[in-house]
């Protein structure tokens, strides 16, 4: 699945936000149907004290997976927070080796409450960071939800 903007609701957008303005770096995961995110869970950074990386909890992000399948969605995206950056928000050379290829990954610079969404495409020995453009959607009521 190849997503040209990736769609998040207002109301989603507004929490990975608040989440990112910790002094450490936080991670979290996007989910929705139809291509809109509607639902995000931050995950546990198993080194908490960082400013400077992120490293997922395996067994709760494992979890959060399993649990967003469960309730008919899909993972959209991941994303993570890079509180020392002063410019606009994109992968580290670290994010770049880790960060799964061709799927999207936001990051957010807190200090400029910027978010920003990338994909990243291993060509031989090169990585590819292609912009994906971040589109907020108001308030969207799925038909099954009450
Ligand atoms: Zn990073």
């Amino acid at each position: 699945m190849t997503l040209s903007e990736l769609k998040i609701t207002a109301k989603a957008y507004k929490t990975i936000l608040r989440w990112a303005q910790s002094q450490r770096e936080i991670g979290f995961i996007c989910a929705g149907r139809k291509n809109i995110v509607t639902h995000v869970y931050r995950i546990k950074n198993i080194d908490s004290e960082s400013r400077i990386a992120f490293i997922p909890h395996a067994g709760q992000e494992r979890a959060i997976r399993s649990a967003v399948k469960t309730n008919g969605m899909s993972v959209l995206s991941a994303g993570h927070s890079h509180p020392n950056q002063k410019d606009t928000p994109m992968p580290s050379r670290a994010d770049c080796e880790f960060i799964r290829q061709g799927f999207l990954e936001i990051i957010i610079a807190p200090s400029k409450n910027e978010v920003r969404c990338w994909r990243m495409n291993k060509s031989r020995s090169k990585t590819l960071k292609q912009e994906v453009p971040i589109k907020i959607v108001g308030r969207t009521k799925d038909k099954n939800e009450r």
